[in-house]
């Protein structure tokens, strides 16, 4: 595997690996890989010759009182880790790398951006979009793999590729890959590394809570009492609040009274001991006949 720290160094790797008409597949994360990561590596590597994962930590998508500096940085683990998949290449930039001094650009999606996250984490998005959009034009790769666990992310990065014509001829496609849980249901996270041993264990009340209000709304129910349900369950639990649990609508990620015919998504945010944790889950339409 190869490193680069530098966008010119990571530029020649990545001609160097093309020259025999080879196609890249990237995995952009902020690194502390686990599983979910890994998961999303091996299916680049299915589908690509070749792999490259960008590990940057950006400061662009955390608030003022967010947990930049808390977050967990362990590049030499996740250099091996990534070794042991086959990775081709490491793209680890610093920030200095990432936004030269005098960096004055922001990509802002409107739409499936404001709602959910946006809404509890103002400007969010914007980091997330400009990042990807310059990962995308960095590496240039045949097909970028995100996680479903970061669903309104996926729909924004969507959103951007297609608004920016950004897919091609760089970036064939964007695949979503399904959230990779833990044995109590629990997604993976790198933040579940936050939480002590009794939030972990209070945490799993998450996915099992999600799954009952599905059964709910598949039942027929109205979403507004199965919701409301949730969160008490959530706080009995030892949560300390629910940022937002909403229906929504799988494409355009608007709030749902009930479930219809579209395809339709339970998405949460939740807080537990300091710790927020996101989920979503696929909610199934009846099938009428
Ligand atoms: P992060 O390092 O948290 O920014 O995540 C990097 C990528 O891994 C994003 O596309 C995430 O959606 C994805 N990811 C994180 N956790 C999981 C998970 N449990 N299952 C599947 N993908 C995940």
């Amino acid at each position: 595997m190869q490193t680069a720290h530098t966008v010119d160094v990571l530029r020649k790797q990545i001609s160097d690996l093309r020259r025999d008409g080879s196609t890249i597949g990237l995995v952009p994360t902020m690194g502390a890989l686990h599983e979910g990561h890994l998961t999303l590596i091996r299916r680049a590597r299915e589908v690509c010759d070749h792999v490259a994962v960008s590990i940057f930590v950006n400061p662009t998508q955390f608030g003022p009182n967010e947990d930049l500096d808390a977050y967990p940085r362990q590049m030499e683990a996740d250099a091996a880790m990534l070794e042991a998949e086959g990775c081709a290449v490491l793209w680890a930039p610093d920030v200095e790398a990432m936004y030269p001094q005098g960096f004055a650009s922001t990509i802002s999606v409107t739409g499936v951006s404001e709602d959910l996250c946006g809404a509890s984490r103002p400007g969010h998005f914007d980091g997330v979009a400009t990042v990807v959009c310059k990962l995308f034009h960095q590496v240039q790769p045949d097909m970028a793999f995100f996680g479903e666990k970061d669903f309104q992310q996926l729909a924004v990065i969507r959103a951007m590729a297609r608004d920016l014509d950004l897919t091609q001829p760089h970036v064939h496609s964007i695949i979503g890959v399904p959230t990779v849980r833990e044995a109590d249901g629990l997604a993976m996270s790198s933040r579940n590394r936050y939480l002590s041993a009794a939030d972990r264990t209070a945490a799993a009340t998450l996915p099992r809570a999600m799954k009952a209000a599905i059964a709910r709304f598949e039942g027929g129910e109205m979403a507004a009492p199965a919701l409301a349900d949730f969160e008490s369950e959530l706080l009995s639990a030892g949560f300390a609040s629910v940022d937002y649990a909403v229906l929504a609508d799988s494409a355009s990620l608007t709030p749902l009274s009930a479930l219809g015919d579209e395809s339709a998504r339970l998405i949460v945010a939740a807080r537990i001991g300091g710790t927020r944790l996101i989920d979503n889950m696929a909610v199934t339409p009846p099938v009428r006949g």
